[in-house]
Order: structure tokens, then C-alpha cells, then sequence
């Protein structure tokens, strides 16, 4: 089983490291630095061997080149951003699979926030780096996609088993959390939830993973039911202040 560690870096994100006991295998997805990823791993005596990246972000690649070179790991990302990522050794494309030691990651070509992003799913442990495709009560902007892009990624992801825990590249909680009570304000499940996350927030604790099952009964964009209305609750989102 493997072992997941939260980094929070910059402003808002937050870098994964996984850890596989049995192969010993360390990956880092998407570093959007280094320094705090190269602490963490050496405080637990384990070697970084990869990088996965979600999307050519520069909160989610900054770091790839002095990850590498500190530890010579092997850099996997999107072949479609695969200029965009410079530090990339393997480009990947929707059902390529990724190892790490014996644990297989299914690559899911999520398009949309980037025209090319993608999601590492692991069934043996039953999760999902998503990058900042699917957050917790939201989804990522429309940069380089549209609505209907989003909507079809958001119904594959929620397809997965419910218990699938989410790992998504951003602490946006609080604020999807006040959108989506705006947008379904008879919901119970996201006023409870939106309560949690309150308090979670003003304890200084994180809302990040959460799971497919949460995100089916409190996400008003993973329950759009059509691409028009995820693009309406997306334009809404981008304009609100909450
Ligand atoms: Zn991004
Ligand atoms: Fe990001």
C-alpha cells in the first residue's frame, strides 16, 4: 500500500509524494518547487525516482529540473504538452500505463484546464492525482478547453468507484465550497460539508484528498447535468467573490 504525503507550496498548492514500501520507489507529482519536496523526502530517507506530471503549469513543473538533478529521477508527463514540459523523459497518452514498483497508474487524458492535462489512476489503491482537473466542490478554470471537455472528464472521474480518493493539486475548498452553496442552495450535503471545511480552514488544516463519493453529493460541477450548465456554473464561478 502506498504511503502519500502532503506538501503545501506556494500560495495554494499542494505537491504529492508517494511512496511505495515494497520497491521502494518514490514519485513526486507535479512539483511546482523543489526545495520543500527534497526536505521532505530526505527527512524520511526516501529517494525521489520520478516525477509525474499532470499539466505544463509552472506551479506544477517549476520544480521538475532541480528535482531531477538532485536526484536523477525519470520525468512523465503529457505527450501533448511535451514542449511545453522541458525536463519530460516519457510522454504519456490516455491508457498508458506508469509504474511505480508494482503499483500500475492508468493515464486518463483529462483536457480542459490545459489542451492537454492528464490523471494518474491507481486501482490497486483505489485513488486519483487529478491535478487541477477535479478539485474538492469545484473544478479547474477553462484555459485551454471548453465546457463540454470538462463535463465529460468530470462524469469519467466520477465513474470511478466511490471510494476512489481524490488528490487534486490545490487547497480551493473554502471557496468552491461558498460557490456551490450559492449554486445549490438546498442541498444539505454542501451546507454540512461547507461547514466542515470552515472549520477544517480555520484550524489551519487541509480539505485535500477527498473522494469520488463526496464529490457526486456536494460538487455542483461534477452534478451538471450538461455541458451547458457546467459552463454557466463555470462563468458564475469565475466571477464570484465569496
Ligand atoms: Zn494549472
Ligand atoms: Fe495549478
Amino acid at each position: 500500500m502506498v504511503e502519500i504525503v502532503r506538501i503545501p507550496v506556494l500560495s495554494d498548492n499542494y505537491v504529492w509524494l508517494a511512496h511505495d514500501p515494497a520497491s521502494g520507489e518514490t514519485v513526486v507529482v507535479d512539483p511546482g518547487v523543489a526545495g520543500p519536496v527534497l526536505a521532505e523526502a530526505e527527512a524520511r530517507g526516501w529517494r525521489v525516482s520520478q516525477i509525474w506530471n499532470t499539466h505544463w503549469h509552472a506551479d506544477h513543473t517549476g520544480g521538475n529540473a532541480e528535482v531531477k538533478a538532485a536526484t536523477g529521477c525519470t520525468v512523465t508527463g503529457p505527450d501533448a504538452e511535451a514542449e511545453r514540459i522541458p525536463t519530460l523523459d516519457r510522454q504519456v497518452r490516455e491508457g498508458d500505463l506508469v509504474r511505480l514498483g508494482g503499483i500500475e497508474a492508468q493515464v486518463m487524458e483529462v483536457p480542459a484546464h490545459t489542451s492537454g492535462h492528464i490523471a494518474f489512476y491507481l486501482p490497486s489503491e483505489a485513488l486519483a492525482f487529478v491535478g487541477d482537473t477535479l478539485f474538492a466542490m469545484g473544478c479547474g478554470r477553462l484555459f485551454e478547453g471548453n465546457a463540454g471537455q470538462m463535463h465529460s472528464n468530470l462524469q469519467r472521474l466520477a465513474q470511478l468507484p466511490p471510494e476512489t480518493r481524490i488528490y487534486c493539486a490545490h487547497e480551493y475548498t473554502l471557496s468552491n465550497g461558498r460557490f456551490a452553496a450559492t449554486a445549490e442552495p438546498e442541498n444539505a450535503a454542501i451546507l454540512q460539508r461547507l461547514a466542515a471545511v470552515e472549520a477544517a480552514r480555520a484550524a489551519g488544516e487541509a480539505t485535500v484528498p477527498t473522494t469520488v463519493a463526496e464529490e457526486l453529493a456536494t460538487n455542483p460541477f461534477v452534478r451538471a447535468p450538461s455541458a451547458d450548465a457546467l459552463a454557466e456554473l463555470r462563468r458564475a464561478k469565475d466571477n464570484f467573490r465569496g
